[in-house]
């Protein structure tokens, strides 16, 4: 039995008949009528959408603007991150995101598309657009992910111009930390906000991307979750997707936008399976505490959800001309 059908067939079996198209609302205890709702892996909405993290208001309203024109939501996705890679004022994606210890930008991105295809680059200088660069690196080359000088160089045989990354407020706040060069991540403060970005287009194909400047002052050579395919950004275009942000070494160890496409998969609406995820992490001891991870997701019904650990996690939603800026759950309520 083919695996499409499979999925459809334990669905129909467990679930009853079709749904409503409902966003489930961040602050929504998910139910277990939309656990089982969300089992049902059809798309019932040809309305497209973009969801992002954070307040990424332009970048996720452009997005939805290619979406609504018939652009395929991978290169929907890309088209909206570039927006932030290319935003000089954003210090954490892309030109003008913080450099390293040592004063150099270093890039992360990584890309999946609908049909399980991915393309990632790590630790890469003097390009902007890398969310872009991993697309190729999908398309053009037949490996998966090129790290730091290669991934360089395969970008200007792809016609991408050498760039300074390290704009002048960069440079300025980079010898500032330095008088007194402690590191310690801050929850929700600027030192890591990553743009993930889940689109689903026309045809209700959902394809991802994820892109950032990492963790601020972070040591040389150092790579997050966000370019590593099952942690920062994982897709399944038969069930959803899910992208992730904050501290990424905490993402990577649980696995966390495999894990939620996994939980979806199992049944859990997108609500329920980012709170699972954000829970493998708080339940094995109190470090969360000191830092902020959040994640978003999509299914192929079109439900989103979101949750993190600390308050102040916001993500945009697009979806028929409507752009929202929505508030995440939390998991510390103390
Ligand atoms: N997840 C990113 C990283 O660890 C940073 C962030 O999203 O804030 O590199």
């Amino acid at each position: 039995m083919k695996r499409r059908h499979f999925i459809k067939n334990a669905a129909l079996s467990g679930a009853g008949l079709a749904i409503g198209n409902s966003l489930i609302g961040c602050n929504d205890k998910p139910s277990e009528e939309k656990k089982t709702e969300s089992t049902m892996m059809t798309t019932i909405n040809n309305s497209p959408i973009a969801i992002c993290t954070w307040a990424f208001t332009g970048a996720n309203a452009k997005a939805g603007e290619e979406l609504s024109k018939g652009v395929k939501a991978l290169d929907a996705a890309i088209s909206g991150v570039e927006v932030e890679e290319e935003n000089l004022k954003n210090t954490t994606v892309g030109k003008g995101g913080a450099p390293d210890r040592e004063g150099n930008v270093t890039l992360d991105a990584c890309v999946m598309d609908s049909d399980g295809d991915c393309g990632s680059v790590l630790c890469v200088e003097n390009i902007t657009n890398v969310a872009a660069l991993a697309k190729l690196v999908m398309t053009e080359t037949p490996h998966v992910i090129l790290a730091a000088e290669g991934a360089e160089e395969f970008a200007y045989a792809q016609g991408f111009k050498k760039d300074n990354l390290l704009t002048e407020d960069s440079k300025k706040a980079w010898q500032e930390w330095l008088k007194s060069p402690e590191y310690k991540p801050l929850i929700n403060i600027e030192n890591h906000d990553t743009i993930g970005m889940l689109c689903m287009d026309k045809d209700g194909d959902i394809a991802g991307a994820c892109t950032t400047s990492g963790l601020s002052y972070k040591m040389k050579g150092r790579v997050g979750d966000s370019p590593i395919i099952g942690s920062g950004l994982f897709i399944d275009n038969e069930i959803g997707g899910a992208v992730a942000t904050g501290m990424g070494e905490e993402v990577l160890k649980t696995v966390g936008s495999f894990l939620i496409v996994e939980l979806m998969r199992n049944g859990m609406s997108p609500q329920k399976a980012c709170e699972e995820a954000v829970n493998r992490i708080t339940s094995k001891n109190d470090r969360y505490k000191d830092f902020q991870i959040a994640y978003i997701a999509m299914n192929k019904a079109g439900e989103t959800g979101s949750y993190c650990i600390h308050k102040g996690f916001t993500y945009m939603k697009y979806q028929d001309g409507k752009n929202e800026n929505v508030h995440s759950d939390y998991f510390d309520k103390a």
